[in-house]
């Protein structure tokens, strides 16, 4: 196959593509069809997708049901405005999400991308402390190698030393980080591990309005999973000094790394839950901020008794119903035995990997496989590699990652694993 042959020259001079060189962009190839898990490009090569389209794409492409959704809202109406008015498939993705998230949560208000989630939350946060007339907690703590979005705020809550904005750091409002959980996911838990952030929200207890974490995976930010008990130290220790807790469940939520969302691994409800991505099974931009009640009720008390925000596409129809068929299928299907064969897999497959001179470190965690090398990718050499055997992989820096559809066969998972497992054993694919 010939990569050249599948750029496109108009999207080449004229589009820019996130994350490469305007100049001397990385290819962009271009895709004609998705079924399934698989991409179909201009000269009729299919992909097999371990991307799950930046994680959303739970159900793969092309989703009967989720097609009917969408064509039976398109011909009811594809838009309204959600001030002063509401409709049927916000009715019905209301309910069905309060049946899914942590039973503390009442309360759904729905953005247009996970970015602006983090944003509203972070603002209903800070109203709601003012309006309990506490204006002095008007700080953000987080943790180090987060990710929460591109928007200023939530890149002013993502990782300021290695993160992808940290350019930005000067202009960006003072955030308070502890350092990254070092205990991972299935290390006997170390009291010590959360000591750092203990200490941070007991000095800063006057000042903090909320600490806003990914619960138990650390996604754009470097792949790494964390102790649950990590959360649950957080979760109570907010609650003493009366600080409020948000939880970005917008990569984890929705079953990817083997509970519907990722706090059931603490057991916790936080205050406010962002989540995104896999909520509209990858079809529209659909993303929410869902709160408790007491939230609610202290925003609505005092002035300017509402949160101010509103974006024009909040709670489109068409995102609506696409969600809600989207939820629906997912509770309907088998998706922990999926997940949980997913994850068998993903071991068996990976972790003799660790061998391989180039690997730093193997890990996986539910539908979510993750090889870390020593040296970064180079990307435009391992894409060539990746899609001339077959698959659709985006390395990260030094992550060869998979976060495959939910519905991936075990061929398809199996040839995502041996094209990672070709690209780290040369290296010459690596910078
Ligand atoms: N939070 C987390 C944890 C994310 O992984 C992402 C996207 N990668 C975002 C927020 C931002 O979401 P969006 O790209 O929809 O703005």
């Amino acid at each position: 196959m010939q990569f050249d042959k599948l750029i496109d020259n108009f999207d080449k001079e004229h589009l820019l593509h996130p994350y490469t060189s305007p100049l001397m962009p990385l290819p962009a190839l271009k895709v004609t069809s998705a079924t399934g898990c698989c991409l179909v490009l201009s000269d009729g090569t299919a992909l097999i997708d371990g991307t799950s389209s930046w994680w959303c794409a739970l159900h793969g492409y092309n989703v009967p049901e989720l097609n009917a959704a969408l064509a039976a809202q398109l011909s009811r109406m594809a838009h309204v405005m959600f001030g002063g008015l509401t409709h049927e498939a916000a009715v019905a993705l209301g309910k069905t999400l309060l049946g899914m998230v942590p039973k503390g949560l009442q309360r759904i208000f729905f953005v247009d991308s996970g970015s602006v989630a983090v944003e509203a939350a972070l603002k209903m946060v800070l109203q709601y402390q003012l309006a309990q007339g506490s204006s002095e907690k008007c700080e953000i703590a987080s943790i180090a190698g987060g990710y929460h979005g591109d928007t200023w705020n939530a890149m002013s809550v993502c990782d300021p030393v290695a993160g992808m904005h940290r350019l930005f750091k000067p202009l960006l409002p003072i955030r308070y980080f502890a350092p990254a959980p070092r205990c991972s996911f299935d290390d006997p838990w170390d009291e010590q591990d959360f000591a750092p952030m203990q200490e941070l929200l007991q000095r800063r207890r006057h000042s903090l309005a909320a600490v806003i974490v990914e619960p138990v995976l650390q996604g754009a930010g470097g792949m790494r999973f964390y102790h649950p008990q990590y959360l649950r130290c957080l979760s109570e220790q907010c609650r003493t000094y009366g600080i409020k807790l948000i939880v970005d469940e917008i990569a984890t939520g929705f079953g990817r790394i083997g509970r519907l969302f990722a706090c059931e691994y603490a057991g916790i409800c936080p205050d406010i839950m962002c989540i995104g991505k896999g909520l509209s099974g990858g079809y529209l931009p659909l993303a929410a901020v869902v709160t408790s009640e007491e939230i609610a009720q202290v925003l609505g008390h005092y002035a300017p008794q509402a949160l101010m925000h509103g974006p024009t596409f909040m709670a489109n129809p068409l995102a609506c119903a696409v969600s809600n068929a989207s939820c629906r299928l997912l509770l309907a299907s088998p998706w922990q035995e999926r997940v949980s064969h997913i994850e068998a897999q993903l071991k068996s497959l990976l972790y003799p990997l660790c061998s391989v001179p180039q690997v730093a470190h193997v890990r996986v965690l539910g539908a979510v496989g993750v090889v870390e090398t020593y040296r970064p990718v180079k990307m435009r050499e391992a894409m060539e590699r990746l899609v001339s055997m077959g698959v659709w992989i985006r390395p990260l820096g030094r992550l060869l990652y998979v976060m495959p559809p939910f519905v991936i066969s075990s061929a398809q998972l199996q040839q995502l694993c041996e094209a990672i497992a070709v690209v780290v054993q040369d290296p010459e694919l690596f910078a």
